[in-house]
């Protein structure tokens, strides 16, 4: 049986710490191996553009042969169920299987009836580990070090697995991290900051996007009155440390949770993530497949 990767938080610190090393070798070009013997496959069951398309890129760069699965054209359509799609890409013998559910610990139910690595590309509001390795990996070629930073992550955090993944994975690490948005976003169970202060003492200010698809009624608010409570302004940008940088998972929803033209600027890191997605996805299939 591969390796799997469900959770962070199944994995200690030093592992953690391990694999962005590894990610960061893969980015300056040193040691790539070739796995052009062994393929993975794809099933993304949620709408994915960076995950998936990264995921991808990641497994050509290993030489990996792929396999990608549209579900709008699958026997899911004749009411097969999902362990049972999971089941018969697993039969075809491939090393590795990719997966993202809108369900959230959708891997409990396979864990142990798969023989390839099981790769989780993002379940429900639950975890994203591949996203919040990227995060840190950005953070650590940022900054160095994880232990004393300060993050706020901001907006909707209850929708979040990429805010419940990181604030975890983040503290572990020796970071500071707070919560911050509007209320109905919150969560008891997490540090709060008001928006303000927070943007002014934190070296990473993470936006999040506004997940209506997740939403079981509208938000009574516009987008412009979302900007201007809650989202990062240009005044807010200007009141941030020197040094502090924008990180956001995107999809950004522009001039929403952030100002369009802080999407590029100089402190936005945004891009910088989603190119170092492919690297640290290099380093999660190594760890699965060898
Ligand atoms: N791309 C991230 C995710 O899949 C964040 C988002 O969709 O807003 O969770």
């Amino acid at each position: 049986m591969g390796k799997s990767l469900f959770t962070l938080s199944d994995l200690p610190a030093e592992e953690i710490v391990s694999i962005i090393d590894r990610a960061m070798m893969f980015c300056q070009g040193i040691d790539i191996p070739n796995f052009s013997d062994k393929i993975a496959c794809n099933l993304f069951f949620e709408p994915s553009t960076r995950t998936q398309y990264s995921f991808n890129v990641a497994e050509v760069r290993l030489g990996m042969r792929v396999i990608s699965f549209n579900p709008a054209a699958s026997s899911l359509n004749k009411a097969e169920s999902f362990y049972d799609t999971v089941k018969t890409f697993d039969s075809f013998g491939p090393d590795a299987i990719v997966i993202r559910h809108s369900e959230n610990e959708y891997y409990k139910q396979l864990e142990g009836y798969i023989n390839a690595a099981i790769l989780n590309g993002g379940d429900g509001t639950g975890n994203h580990p591949t996203q919040s390795l990227l995060d840190l990996m950005t953070i650590k070629q940022e900054f160095g070090h994880f232990e004393g930073l300060k993050c706020v992550i901001a907006g909707d955090i209850s929708h979040s697995r990429v805010a419940h993944t990181d604030y975890e994975v983040m503290r572990r690490l020796g970071m500071e991290v707070v919560t911050a948005g509007p209320d109905f976003f919150l969560e008891d169970s997490l540090k709060q900051e008001d928006f303000d202060s927070a943007v002014k003492t934190s070296d990473i200010v993470m936006m999040l996007r506004v997940q209506h698809e997740r939403h079981a009624s509208h938000m009574a608010m516009t987008a412009e009155e979302y900007h201007r409570a809650y989202g990062l302004t240009l005044e807010r940008e200007k009141t941030m440390k020197d040094k502090a940088i924008i990180m956001h998972p995107a999809p950004v929803n522009r001039g929403v949770e952030l100002a369009d033209s802080l999407m590029e600027c100089p402190r936005a890191r945004i891009f910088k993530q989603m190119s170092n997605g492919v690297f640290v996805r290099m380093a999660v299939l190594e760890r699965g497949v060898l």
